[in-house]
């Protein structure tokens, strides 16, 4: 059964200017799928209908086969965990920037979140572990690091679907291979979205969907992409 499923979708923040033009896809249960385009071509705006910031002009938006304009917001935020390109950190502990996805964390699933985020060696090595200060005032992070925190607190939701919104766009490269691999493992066993502008860092996707100008264009593998360009 499809997780998550875009029927015709037709959408513009202005009335005047339709950005997504009765977009569909299918993103079975379980699988990784990544969404390329240029710049402009709608990739964000379709994150942010999913996650119900801006609602379509017409067609539906289903996830585990359930319209999302039906499901409250509640269930949807447990649902669907993004990790964003810019992840912003509250200046306060480790430990409460991880919990913050979840009310009520405990030790333990901090602790099993950071691990699935590989930001267990980072801690280890601080004093204070997970209740080092970060942010202006306490330890400043590198963006990588950063990130693996984002990942952390998208983890202690146990999402079933993950949408990576540009996840690695701000970093280095080699960083990005570090934080790509984490990404990889961590989309094992869930249904994930990956939105990116380049081929490259998508290159695991079971499927590509390639959109232009609010439109699917094409979709497939990774190197039957490669093939056609
Ligand atoms: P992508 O993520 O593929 O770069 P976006 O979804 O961000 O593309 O943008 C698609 C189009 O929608 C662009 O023309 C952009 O200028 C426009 N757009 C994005 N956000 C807004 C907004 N909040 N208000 C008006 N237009 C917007
Ligand atoms: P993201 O960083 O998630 O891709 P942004 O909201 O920063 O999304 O903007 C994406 C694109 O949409 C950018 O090209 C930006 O210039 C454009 N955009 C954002 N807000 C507006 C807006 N109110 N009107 C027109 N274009 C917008």
């Amino acid at each position: 059964k499809p997780s998550i499923v875009f029927d015709d979708v037709v959408f513009g923040y202005e009335p005047d200017r339709t950005i997504l033009h009765g977009l569909s896809f299918e993103v079975p249960a379980g699988e990784a799928f990544a969404v390329v385009g240029p710049s402009g071509a709608g990739k964000s705006t379709l994150a942010r209908l999913l996650f119900r910031f801006y609602d379509p002009q017409s067609g539906r938006i289903l996830i585990d086969g359930q319209d999302i304009s039906q499901v409250t917001q509640a269930s949807l935020r447990a649902s669907i965990g993004i990790v964003p390109q810019d992840s912003v950190l509250f200046n306060d502990t480790i430990g409460y920037n991880i919990g913050y996805g979840r009310d009520g964390a405990t030790r333990e699933e901090i602790e099993a979140a950071a691990r699935g985020a590989s930001l267990n060696s980072l801690v280890a090595r601080l004093p204070k572990g997970f209740d080092t200060e970060v942010g202006e005032r306490g330890l400043k992070l590198s963006g990588g690091e950063k990130q693996r925190v984002a990942i952390a607190r998208t983890l202690v939701k146990n999402p079933p679907i993950l949408v990576l919104d540009e996840a690695t766009s701000a970093l280095d490269t080699r960083t990005e291979q570090d934080i790509l691999a984490t990404l990889h493992r961590v989309a094992e066993h869930r249904t994930s979205l990956s939105i990116a502008h380049r081929l490259s860092t998508i290159a695991d996707a079971n499927r590509i969907l390639v959109i232009s100008e609010g439109r699917l264009v094409e979709s497939g593998t990774h190197a039957q992409l490669l093939r056609r360009d």
